[in-house]
């Protein structure tokens, strides 16, 4: 018997074949993971194929050993990991490795084993000084502790402690450390709302796909696009669907963007699931990614949330796979292999044949059309679930008319003042949004907001401070950024953006008494911090909230009766062609923020743009509106979702080198691609010069990835790049 591996740290792309031993054979399968000998060293694989036959002609190698379990990686994973391989053009041992945990992978699990005191049992506490009956019965009454704990909450030494356990009063043994990522705060359990009608119906959807899927079915079933407005209680349907799957005793994937993965969502989850839920957070540490990992190969967590790579949780008879906010950008890896997570799932459903459900209120175009054209299934939520919701009055306030009409230019409008301090009065909360993801780069007039645009490709330029140039990302155009604003003259025509600190401190100044919280990057780097914040905000003892992105999403104050966002246009220029659609999907999500409660909540919208579709459609978060007039520009400029589009970059610290080597690969995936693959000019990437390295890109745009792909890797092996080049391929890119 053969088996083919993956072998770590072996030459990239390459799979080698070894001698199944015999007293070895019922052992190995697709995704064992294997000790052999590589290269005369002791080294790690996985099984990824057991071939009849291997083209080496020496004697194979036999394995050495195999790791338990085994398989270590359920099969599907292995067949996902190599899909990944195929499609986003990356090497397999590559996708392999990103199956699993960094923990897991190199055995650094930093297990813990502490020691833990616990008072004994029935000691007659006659023998004791007062001090020391004081303090068993202090331990008793927590029900023991930690050591370390023990002696900082009670004031002791361990010596005490030591000798407690030597008159028998207490119990010290060494424990390992059940590593829980759910944080602090205590658990509620939550029973199932009774659905409403649409609520009823999507939940119906969702079951008969998983029904579909269970067992003998042929095809995998379609997967559903949940689309529902925010706050329509698409999180109930999940936990109802998830609930029906554990009932059947199969498993649940639940991703959602990191950004939202708040104590608020996991809370959600851990409530109704209690200790069958896993989390797997960025921020949790080696050992309890590792104690999380094993809890769902083992089977005892069935329901696990996480971010991206959650989606290679090992979770074996899984039923159901939740994609929430399936728009979001960090659904996106940004290194190799640069998968997005939600096209993953997809994918791994349709391997494992069992359902997936990509929720929004506002759903990328792409997940759109596909519901357009029936390759998803549609469910609709069209109205707020809770009791007494109803949709926000957003007011949209023009700026070019506020600046006007004051003779400067403004951070806050009148209007914006006036709201934020009614509701001071009124005693309700605030949240002042602002879009930080500000594009310095894209040049925009301060007095009539006017952005300096490539009229082929309809996307902003980009300014390269380097030569003083004005580039277009996808055609490769260029020229001179005008000194002056060519739309209204202003000499300032430059970006000029401002932060979450500045606005807090002018928000201070306006309103000396509000107590303010600020949340972004750099206020919540600590693991916590994020956390009390929120908490701050819950409990009535701030009266607004400052932040970026970061609060978009996934938070429900019923308090909260205003949120104005700050500047409505910095993502509506950026040099994407996705801009208009990530400002849409940003103003409805900041919008879905208040009116949760029973209060109507109320949105302001700063802008230079009040036109812009994005802002005209996000008034009603009306998405499909937006999608009716984005659609078309999309189909005709020939952006996605009508075509695939790749980005390849090149980089290397020789100019000269790296830009032939692309003009070159240019040439030879034009001649492979033929016309069915539309390949744009050699351009310098947005970032043309980093780390030395100068980095040139070439924009590939075709119907057909696979063709793409085909194309690119062909003219790569027929003409490798010099090995000062390093080549980086982006299918699907998000940016450029
Ligand atoms: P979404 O995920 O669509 O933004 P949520 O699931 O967060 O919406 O629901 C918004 C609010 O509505 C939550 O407070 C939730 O508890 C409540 N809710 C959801 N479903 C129902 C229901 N059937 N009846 C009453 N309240 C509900
Ligand atoms: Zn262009």
């Amino acid at each position: 018997m053969i088996a083919r591996l993956s072998i770590e740290n072996a030459p990239a792309g390459q799979l080698f074949d070894y001698e199944v031993p015999e007293a070895l054979a019922g052992r190995v399968s697709v995704g064992t993971r294997a000790k052999v000998s590589f290269s005369r060293r002791a080294a790690t694989g996985f099984v990824v194929e057991l071939p009849e036959t291997s083209p080496f002609a020496g004697k194979l190698k036999p394995i050495v050993s195999v790791d338990e379990p085994s398989p270590f990686v359920p099969a599907p994973l292995v067949a996902l990991a190599k899909w990944m391989a195929g499609y986003y053009m990356a090497p397999l041992g590559k996708c392999i490795e990103t199956l699993l945990p960094a923990p897991v992978r190199t055995g650094r699990t930093g297990e813990k084993r502490l020691l833990y005191a616990e008072a004994v049992e029935g000691f007659a506490a006659d023998g004791l000084t007062a001090r020391q009956a004081e303090l068993v019965a202090d331990i008793a009454r927590v029900g023991g502790g930690w050591l370390g704990q023990v002696c900082e909450e009670f004031k002791c030494a361990p010596e005490t402690l030591r000798k407690l356990a030597a008159l028998g009063a207490i119990s010290i043994e060494e424990r390992q450390v059940r590593r829980s990522p759910l944080g602090r705060g205590r658990i509620l359990p939550t029973k199932p709302l009774p659905l409403n009608a649409d609520q009823a119906e999507a939940l119906e959807t969702i079951c008969a796909a998983a029904a579909a899927a269970d067992g003998a079915a042929e095809a995998a079933p379609k997967p559903v696009l949940l689309f529902g407005v925010t706050g329509s209680g698409k999180t109930e349907v999940y936990l109802q669907a998830i609930a029906r799957m554990i009932a059947e005793g199969r498993g649940a994937i639940v991703l959602v963007p990191e950004i939202s993965l708040t104590p608020q969502t996991v809370q959600r989850f851990a409530s109704r699931f209690g200790g069958q839920t896993a989390v797997l957070h960025s921020a949790l540490s080696n050992g309890e990614r590792h104690d999380e990992w094993q809890r769902i190969r083992k089977g005892e967590a069935r329901v696990v949330v996480g971010p991206r790579s959650a989606i290679f949780a090992p979770v074996e008879r899984l039923g159901l796979i939740v994609v929430d906010e399936e728009h979001e950008p960090s659904y996106k890896q940004e290194e190799a292999p640069r998968y997005n997570a939600r096209d993953l799932a997809v994918m791994r459903a349709h391997i494992e044949k069992c359902a997936v459900v990509l929720g929004s209120a506002t759903p990328s175009l792409e997940s759109w059309r596909n519901a357009q054209t029936g390759k998803y299934t549609l469910a609709r939520l069209s109205e707020r679930a809770s009791e007494g919701a109803s949709m926000p009055l957003v007011r949209i306030v023009d700026m070019r008319e506020e600046n006007a009409r004051t003779g400067r230019t403004n951070v806050f409008a009148k209007e914006m003042l006036d709201a934020i301090g009614e509701r001071l009065e009124r005693g309700e909360q605030t949240i002042l949004f602002l879009n930080r993801r500000g594009y310095s780069t894209s040049l925009a007039c301060p007095a009539c907001g006017y952005v300096e645009t490539c009229e082929r490709c309809d996307l902003p330029f980009t300014y390269h401070r380097h030569d003083d140039c004005l580039r277009c990302h996808v055609c490769g155009a260029w020229r001179r950024p005008p000194s002056n604003c060519p739309s209204c003259g202003d000499p300032q025509f430059k970006y000029s953006g401002f932060g979450t600190q500045r606005v807090e401190a002018i928000v201070q100044r306006c309103f000396p008494h509000a107590r303010i919280a600020r949340m972004d990057a750099d206020s919540t780097s600590r693991k916590f911090s994020h956390d009390d914040i929120l908490d701050g905000f819950k409990t009535g003892a701030t009266d607004i909230l400052v932040g970026t992105q970061m609060i978009a999403k996934g938070l429900h104050f019923p308090r909260v009766t205003l949120v104005g966002i700050v500047n409505a246009d910095t993502s509506m220029h950026a040099p994407d062609f996705r801009a208009g659609e990530r400002t849409f999907q940003l103003l409805a999500q900041v919008s879905g923020r208040t009116g949760r409660g029973s209060i109507p909540g109320e949105v302001i919208v700063q802008t230079y743009s009040p036109d812009h579709p994005a802002v005209v459609m996000a008034k009603t978060e009306d998405f499909e509106g937006f999608a009716r007039v984005e659609m078309p520009v999309r189909e005709e400029m020939r952006y996605p979702p009508f075509v695939h589009l790749t980005c390849i970059t090149l980089s290397g610290p020789d100019e000269g080198a790296v830009e032939a080597a692309a003009a070159r690969l240019r040439a030879g995936i034009a001649a492979l691609g033929g016309t069915g693959v539309d390949v744009a000019e050699v351009c310098p990437a947005a970032l043309a010069k980093a780390d030395n390295n100068y980095r040139f890109q070439i924009v590939l745009r075709s119907a057909s990835p696979s063709r793409m792909a085909n194309a690119t890797r062909g003219a790569l092996a027929k003409e490798p790049v010099p090995a000062s080049v390093r080549v980086s391929v982006d299918v699907d890119a998000h940016s450029f």
